[in-house]
């Protein structure tokens, strides 16, 4: 079986957000479009709580419960299973979404029979790089859609540099095309079989 992973597809990361990964918004149509291929479709936030160590790193952002932390308003958030909250205690980063506290991701996968992830959203060169290089650590055969990801590129090639990383440790970097509609994968209803 295999799932959709959408890392952190929120309004901080997206333009005009206190985190604004350049074009992060571009990848959102991508994204809704790939929904219709995949039975299992789970997402992650970043959540933090306001005195977040975290923030003495990074601009203050994805703030619990305020408008930087909701999905990008364009998302088909109708679509998504089930979301997966991380970085909500003030001592963690939370950079993969296997670190979410809200739910144990890797156990709500395994409990689906997924044994592929296919991971796309915020931010290649972060929350990207760590989901995806945890989900090949835990057993899952993983997929970054190269086209369905962005990087902050704090330097200009972290992005580039992320992405072989990945591909060093066992991810397949794959286009949203090359995925096919799988015929075992019936129409989405909301009750899963
Ligand atoms: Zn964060």
């Amino acid at each position: 079986m295999k799932a959709l992973l959408i890392v952190d597809v929120q309004n901080d990361f997206c333009p005009g957000g206190a985190l604004a990964v350049s074009h992060g918004d571009k990848i959102v149509p991508v994204i809704n479009g790939l929904m219709d291929k995949f039975h299992v479709i789970v997402a992650s936030k970043d959540w933090h709580p306001a005195d977040s160590v975290h923030f003495k790193k990074w601009p203050v952002h994805c703030v619990q419960n305020t408008r930087g932390a909701e999905f990008h308003p364009l998302l088909r958030t109708t679509n998504i299973d089930q979301v997966f909250l991380k970085g909500t205690k003030n001592k963690d980063d939370g950079y993969s979404a296997f670190e979410a506290t809200s739910d144990n991701l890797e156990r709500v996968l395994k409990e689906r029979k997924v044994d592929e992830l296919y991971v796309s959203g915020l931010a290649t060169d972060y929350c990207v790089r760590a989901s995806a290089l945890d989900a090949v650590k835990k057993g899952f055969r993983t997929y970054v859609v190269q086209d369905a990801v962005e990087a902050v590129n704090v330097h200009p090639d972290d992005g580039a540099h992320a992405l072989e990383e990945m591909r060093e440790a066992g991810v397949a970097l794959i286009a949203s095309s090359d995925i096919k509609t799988s015929s075992l994968v019936a129409p989405k209803t909301g009750n899963l079989i």
